[in-house]
């Protein structure tokens, strides 16, 4: 090792003691913090953000930054670290690039257009919310200006949340996507619909919280490296592959919410724990592209999750704790889990409508970025939407354009990302079944930690090393395609309706 990749080693070392001060304050104002002690925190969270926003900017990393990209030094380095160094460059420029005056007045305004968004939801009255989507649209283009200059505003968005990813891909795959899923979601909802009655008895909250607990187990999350919490809407937060942790919602009613819940961020944390702890405290662990981060909480809440041989191994354990569940058979269990509904909410979407969610939100921005469509005309374009894909028409706006957070702090082209991660999820299936055998005898013999060894050893020790083509590639040896993900839906979905 050099002298000058040394330093970088130490500056990063006290670099991350900020960081992980940030991620601790964080996690406990959405856990634990009372109501009064937040503004306490959130003075905790700016001072040390701007301490680690100061030293991720300052002169010093980029006089180190740019020693170790000589090619002398840079070539010196083993593999990890030439990634470690090419990728904080990149950031580096793009950051200082963007005016220290515009980034603070965007960061005031994201508080302010998250407060506006709060208040027209419960109001539900888009007006409100109105004047800051607009500044947040135009702060967006703006500071795409910076962090990516020459390049097209929209396609620079999701190249933040998907590295490599371009709207034109996206276009074909969720055409393809759109065009055998409509019909097939109208054959699905003229098809006789189960009975759901069981579902939504009263469910004790501690039985709910003790499932989550013995599917966490299940499916391979290391409780001496990980935690769990409650918020009201779930998430899975990291510190490194030692820490990382989970959130879950009960609701007496809903207990099959929890259920999905804990399995879906259990598979983002399982990733995260899985991840080379050698990379632990650098640009190359904790995963930053969010389609492949995604394919992985959907993979463990949908293919696996959704799939009735997941449960052979622990229902019994399920009806124990969840009694109201003695009378559903395994058979009734597997129908109201894949119960295809034409639902409002895309939080609360079965695995099929879910992709037209999507695919609305996708053009929608695509509407905003491109086609310049007004603020004040978005509500009638999502409700037409709505009806043209799900045949339903939002009554109120907190029921339509208003039930998402994304747009209120500025995180547009983030929406393709869940869609993106189940497609890659056809892909893996293929490839995996291919390589391991059925995953339904798998799932049924109680061999899921052989999956989970699969993902590992494919997808979750590289962190961010490989960028999401590569994973794609490497793991399936061809290019994106939504074909497997159709077929997946027409086999299980012909099979469940019997259409
Ligand atoms: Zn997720």
């Amino acid at each position: 090792m050099s002298q000058l990749s040394e330093e970088l080693k130490e500056y990063l070392k006290e670099t991350n003691q900020y960081e992980h001060v940030v991620t601790l304050l964080y996690w406990d104002m959405k856990t634990g913090t009372p109501k009064l002690g937040q503004a306490g925190h959130i003075d905790a969270v700016t001072y040390f953000s701007a301490k680690e926003f100061a030293r991720n900017t300052s002169e010093k990393l980029g006089e180190l930054l740019e020693g170790l990209s000589a090619p002398a030094e840079y070539d010196a380095l083993d593999d990890t670290w030439k990634f470690i160094v090419r990728r904080m460059k990149r950031d580096f420029d793009r950051n200082r690039r963007i005016p220290p005056e515009v980034y603070e007045a965007y960061v005031r305004e994201q508080a302010e257009s998250g407060r506006a968004w709060e208040e027209a939801k419960n109001a539900s009255d888009f007006s409100i919310f109105a004047p800051h989507l607009k500044k947040m649209i135009e702060r967006t283009k703006e500071i795409t200006g910076y962090t990516d200059p020459g390049r097209e505003v929209y396609d620079a968005l999701l190249n933040q949340y998907e590295e490599g990813m371009d709207s034109a891909t996206i276009d074909r795959l969720f055409n393809d996507l759109k065009k055998d899923l409509v019909p097939l979601i109208q054959k699905i909802l003229a098809a006789p619909q189960p009975d759901d009655a069981a579902f939504h008895q009263s469910f004790d909250l501690d039985a709910q919280r003790k499932v989550q607990r013995m599917l966490l187990d299940y499916i391979g999350f290391r409780r001496d490296a990980g935690t769990v919490g409650e918020t009201e809407h779930p998430f899975t937060l990291n510190f490194c592959s030692k820490d990382v942790r989970v959130t879950n919602h009960f609701h007496e009613r809903e207990p099959l919410s929890a259920i999905f819940s804990a399995i879906h961020e259990g598979g983002h944390a399982i990733f995260e724990q899985n991840i080379n702890p050698e990379y632990d405290g650098t640009v190359a662990g904790s995963c930053t592209y969010m389609g492949v981060h995604e394919s992985q909480s959907r993979f463990y809440e949908n293919i696996l999750g959704r799939n009735k041989n997941f449960w052979i191994p622990v229902y019994d354990k399920l009806k124990t704790l969840l009694p109201q569940l003695q009378k559903v058979s395994p058979d009734e269990f597997y129908r109201e889990i894949n119960h295809v509904r034409n639902s409002m909410i895309r939080t609360e979407a079965d695995e099929v409508t879910y992709c037209m969610h999507i695919i609305l939100r996708y053009e929608m921005e695509k509407a905003i970025f491109r086609d310049g469509i007004t603020v004040e005309d978005l509500p009638a374009l999502w409700n037409q939407k709505m009806q043209e894909y799900l045949q339903i028409t939002p009554a109120s706006d907190a029921e339509g354009i208003l039930q998402d957070m994304h747009w209120s702090d500025g995180s547009f082209g983030y929406f393709p990302s869940y869609l993106l991660g189940s497609i890659y999820d056809g892909m893996f299936l293929e490839a995996l079944e291919e390589e391991l055998g059925s995953i339904d005898s798998l799932l049924a013999d109680g061999r899921i930690g052989e999956i989970t060894k699969w993902l590992n050893e494919k997808i979750h020790q590289y962190g961010s090393t490989r960028l999401p083509a590569e994973v794609i590639r490497n793991v399936c040896r061809k290019e994106v395609s939504a074909k497997p993900l159709i077929r997946y839906f027409t086999e299980k979905y012909t099979a469940v309706y019997g259409l």
